[in-house]
């Protein structure tokens, strides 16, 4: 049961994202680690579609059932996106089609979501959007006009001089908290699958190493403040 969400890292959280919640744990920020780019992290989250589906004896099905009463919009998934009114719901069996209705729905850029376009590339469910049945409303009678992405950038692979972190602190957004808003809860910490968190000692908000940080803005979506831009 996903909800439709902007997010940082991904831009869009939906069917195929939600997937990730199967992961044990800490192993969800090991795969952080190990997928650090968006697009690794698409092709690792198609990967694990994949096995949920063809990985046991005989291929399952899955019901996707999407919450979009009220989705988020801005700078999701955590409390610094806003909510955002769009009076859906989306039932599908494929996760990747779900997600483009989704996406559809609410403008959001169909190429900046990689398990979208590497979605329809594997063919786990329909190759191509032309190939979607849709019933119930029709996606023009409730689309959504003034639908506010995230501001993040989207990149697909990590490449030179980007993968410098020196380079990479100068021209890729970084997560900063809020001296007026951090109650130091150190939530960010103890999510953060770079340990990039240390506590603050005399500061006012907890000291951020971007030398280690790797952008995958868990530490935003933990933050119970909506106190990290
Ligand atoms: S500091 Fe935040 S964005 Fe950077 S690696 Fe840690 S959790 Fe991810
Ligand atoms: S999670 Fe938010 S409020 Fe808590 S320490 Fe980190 S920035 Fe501050």
């Amino acid at each position: 049961m996903p909800k439709l969400k902007t997010h940082g890292f991904t831009h869009y959280t939906g069917a195929v994202k939600n997937l990730f919640g199967v992961m044990p744990g800490l192993s969800k920020a090991r795969m952080h680690m190990r997928a650090p780019s968006q697009m690794e992290f698409a092709e690792f989250l198609l990967d694990l579609y994949g096995g949920l589906l063809n990985g046991f004896e005989k291929p399952k099905k899955f019901i996707h059932v999407m919450d979009a009463v009220v989705g988020m919009e801005g700078e999701g998934p955590g409390p610094s996106g806003k909510p955002k009114n769009i009076g859906a719901v989306i039932v599908g069996d494929d996760a990747v089609a779900l997600d483009y209705v989704a996406v559809n729905l609410v403008g959001l850029k169909i190429k900046k979501v990689f398990t979208l376009t590497e979605g329809f590339r594997r063919g786990y469910g329909v190759k191509s959007p032309d190939d979607i049945q849709m019933r119930g409303e029709s996606l023009e009678d409730m689309r959504i006009n003034d639908f506010l992405p995230p501001k993040s950038v989207v990149r697909g692979g990590i490449i030179w001089p980007l993968t410098s972190p020196t380079i990479k602190n100068l021209f890729v957004e970084k997560p900063v908290p809020r001296v007026e808003i951090c109650t130091l809860c150190y939530n960010c910490l103890k999510v953060c699958p770079a340990e990039a968190i240390a506590k603050a000692d005399d500061a006012k908000v907890p000291r951020y190493n971007y030398q280690k940080c790797i952008r995958c803005f868990c530490c935003m979506e933990t933050c119970p403040e909506a106190a990290i831009n």
